[in-house]
């Protein structure tokens, strides 16, 4: 293995400026603009889910803020301060993971040290990740210090967890909310990185990647690293088969023939479609999901005439999902989503997960000989009302009906 294959990819490829932050243009762009203007908040909140460069943010601010030269100018500044601010080793810029560390006395211990002067940069800036993991008492002890900090020290806040800061705090501070990055932006930086690495990998497997990241750029790089480690790269292409198999998803197309076999009503066929994907290793929770996913799909076409989907899609699996839609109605469609949710919900609680898969299988290809609340609303219409008897029994049929689709 090559030396530089050792760091892994997320560390290795580390924004090292504001412009390689990916898909947080407006927080760049206002964080930027006060640091020119000398316009500085007492401190900086920054939420966002995991992996969306929330620590790296915070570093490149705590540089750009003590840089020795022009931090916003240079593309890649290595004076002293950015220098040891990168490795985490700069006396005046501290960082610390509230989740660790969280009473009262770690921010009293901290505010008294903030209280003298920097010792080589312009600010102290003290970094807490994981803020919302504080309690109660910290973050009154932080609060009087957060309004009136001395000149020269500056708060960085970041967390996953947003609602479960004080309004007090939050107040305070400057948010900025760090945006899940999209697909295609996830797409381009992980084929950027593949050619700089010479990794061989197919734009489909990228795509894969990416969609499973949930817009989270360490976790797009963590997968890449995955799949690089599970597949000798020198050799063969990195492909989407491949990298379903790593992440134990299924192929849509097999998805979508699946749920085609149980809108015939082909019960043995479903069955057997279902135990062959279970053989291939998928996840059940990622079928469930890329069940939605399908029925999303379906629904799109039949309100909308067509879909956008992030995934590109192949001609054939196209064809599957007009056919489906043209016999489906939007009710049908509801009750399989609810349904589908109620299984992802019930995978906690079983023991055994396949059994959960087959017996929604077994559920859905009932449901759709049952008829669909249009049809019962439109046989109450047909028979005007012809006899208090029927029409008494129908209204319970409806309401049965309406209980099971809850
Ligand atoms: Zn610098």
């Amino acid at each position: 293995m090559k030396n530089n294959m050792h760091k892994v990819l997320a560390l290795k490829y580390r924004p090292k400026n504001f412009k390689e932050l990916i898909a947080q243009n407006i927080m760049v762009e206002t964080i930027t603009n006060s640091i020119k203007i000398d316009k500085l908040p007492n401190a900086y909140l920054l939420t966002g889910i995991r992996g969306v460069g929330k620590t790296t943010t915070a570093r490149l601010i705590a540089k750009a803020l003590n840089c020795n030269k022009d931090f916003l100018k240079e593309e890649n500044c290595n004076c002293n301060n950015c220098e040891e601010i990168a490795n985490s080793k700069h006396l005046d810029v501290l960082e610390m993971d509230a989740a660790s560390r969280t009473g009262i006395d770690d921010v009293r211990e901290l505010i008294d040290s903030s209280k003298y002067n920097p010792t080589s940069a312009k600010y102290k800036i003290i970094i807490l990740d994981e803020v919302h993991m504080l309690s109660k008492q910290a973050f009154n002890g932080l609060l009087k210090t957060l309004e009136e900090p001395p000149p020269h020290l500056k708060f960085i806040f970041a967390t996953t967890e947003v609602k479960k800061i004080p309004v007090t705090i939050i107040s305070r501070c400057q948010r900025f909310d760090l945006h899940r990055v999209p697909v295609q932006e996830l797409v381009k930086n992980l084929k950027k990185i593949s050619d700089i690495e010479k990794i061989k990998i197919s734009n489909e497997a990228l795509i894969l990647i990416a969609k499973a990241s949930e817009g989270s750029v360490r976790d797009s790089l963590s997968l890449l690293d995955r799949a690089l480690i599970s597949q000798n790269i020198n050799k063969t292409e990195i492909n989407d088969i491949f990298v379903r198999k790593m992440l134990g998803i299924a192929d849509k197309s097999k998805i979508l023939y699946l749920l085609k076999s149980i809108f015939q009503g082909e019960q043995k066929q479903s069955i057997e479609k279902l135990r062959e994907m279970i053989n291939e290793g998928i996840q059940p929770a990622n079928f469930l999901n890329n069940l939605l996913e399908v029925i999303y799909f379906i629904q799109q076409k039949k309100s909308l005439g067509n879909f956008d989907s992030e995934l590109s899609m192949s001609e054939s699996e196209e064809e599957i999902i007009n056919s489906i839609s043209k016999d489906i109605n939007i009710t049908t469609l509801i009750v399989f989503w609810q349904f589908i949710l109620k299984a992802l919900d019930e995978l906690s609680i079983v023991s055994n997960p396949i059994l959960s898969l087959e017996m929604l299988v077994v559920r859905l290809l009932h449901l759709k000989d049952m008829p669909s609340y249009e049809n019962l609303l439109d046989s109450l219409k047909q028979n005007n009302l012809s006899s208090y008897d029927e029409n008494h029994n129908l209204t319970l049929e409806l309401k049965k009906q309406k209980k099971n689709y809850k």
